[in-house]
């Protein structure tokens, strides 16, 4: 299966590869490193920037239960997607809590809130008595991210009066990690025990859950009944500094509008921030900070192009970027060329390095403009 969206290929200035495939790899690694619990996908901010339309079919034939998404209008869009796909059962959970006023549509499309305080537990106890039925819901306590979620004082009071859940069918207590990518870190362990507390005091809980993808690198202790990866379904290193257990998923590819010679001491790009002190061969690539390629990678990251490594001169533009090719060949064709800008040299990670951001804002900011192609998922 080939599918694609964005403007045509042929004539896309940038042009993102997903390997479906490698996707559903992750999974099932992900999944193979938590052999005791079940594992289920974040899928918010349309999966990571990837496409919510092709990746959830993908991540639901892999056996993903359950989905959490950040909003209800990023869950009523997956259910539409699961549905159509021939998934209408993966149940769906909304993490940024239960939306005033919309009670009706999340119980309409099956939709699970994510409680993140007592106001929130008592809106919906308060329904299911109206409706005189048990209604779902997950529960997140805050252990020390200080995000979302119960604090400390709400989740004492919930435990002594847990008459406060009548009515509630909790499908999960969760909590979420805050140093998680750095398995060191003191807060892991107190994090941990805080959450394995308050969560032996909640028995009604069908499951507790706490690790997300680099929580589930962390060890077994973490993983409890549930695990909830996303960043390395998507290709994104969950250990960062050690090897990633997960592969690629993403090359992106831009494309060579103009070459040019300059001679010593010209400037280059918006403020003239590189300066050539030889005669340079530079390549305009037509990727800029509209496409989602950071402006603060300017001088500071890579590409490949025809199997070299190459700098990236000056300042990134809206609409373009300016490569210095001085080291490739002469004789190389680059005009109407793909180079890469993400590849499997140069991943996700190295170019969010670079730029001094992380895997999941650079996948998530990838514009419009961006020819999507999609390759694998035929299962
Ligand atoms: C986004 C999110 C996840 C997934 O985190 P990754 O680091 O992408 O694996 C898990 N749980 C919660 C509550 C989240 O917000």
């Amino acid at each position: 299966m080939m599918v694609e969206s964005g403007p045509p290929a042929a004539r896309a200035g940038a042009i993102l590869h997903v390997d479906l495939d490698a996707i559903a790899a992750n999974f099932h690694r992900v999944a193979g490193e938590a052999p005791g619990a079940a594992c289920g996908a974040a899928i918010k901010a349309n999966a990571y920037g990837l496409g919510v339309d092709r990746v959830a079919p993908v991540l639901a034939r892999a056996g993903a239960d359950p989905f959490f998404v950040a909003t209800l209008d990023e869950a009523l869009a997956l259910r539409h997607v699961l549905t159509e796909a021939g998934y209408p059962h993966p149940r769906i959970q909304v993490l940024n809590g239960l939306p005033p006023g919309d009670h009706d549509i999340l119980l309409a499309h099956g939709l699970t809130p994510v409680l993140n305080s007592l106001a929130e537990v008592e809106r919906w106890r308060q329904l299911a008595h109206a409706r005189g039925e048990a209604l779902p819901a997950a529960l997140h306590l805050d252990t020390g991210m200080s995000r979302l979620g119960l604090p400390d004082d709400e989740t004492t009071r919930l435990v002594r009066e847990p008459e406060r859940l009548n009515g509630i069918a909790l499908t999960a207590v969760m909590s979420h990690l805050a140093c998680a990518d750095h398995p060191d870190h003191a807060e892991n362990t107190a994090q941990l025990a805080r959450f394995r507390k308050a969560a032996q005091r909640m028995p009604a809980a069908a499951e507790r859950s706490l690790a997300n993808s680099s929580g589930i690198f962390l060890g077994a202790a973490y993983h409890f009944d549930l695990v909830r990866p996303g960043a390395a379904l998507y290709g994104i290193n969950p250990t960062p500094g050690r090897p990633s257990p997960v592969h690629p998923v993403v090359r992106l590819q831009g494309r060579v509008l103009q070459v040019r010679q300059i001679d010593r001491y010209r400037g280059v790009g918006y403020g003239s921030t590189y300066r050539a002190d030889r005669t340079t061969r530079l390549a305009t690539v037509a990727v800029g900070y509209a496409d989602g390629y950071p402006l603060a990678a300017s001088n500071r990251a890579h590409a490949v192009v025809a199997g070299h490594r190459v700098p990236v001169a000056g300042r990134i533009s809206m609409d373009s970027l300016i490569l210095d090719v001085s080291g490739i060949p002469a004789d190389e064709p680059l005009p109407g060329q793909l180079v890469d800008l993400i590849d499997p040299t140069h991943d996700v990670d190295a170019l969010a390095d670079e730029a001094g951001t992380i895997g999941y804002e650079l996948l998530t900011q990838l514009g419009e403009r961006v020819h999507r192609s999609y390759h694998g998922g035929d299962g």
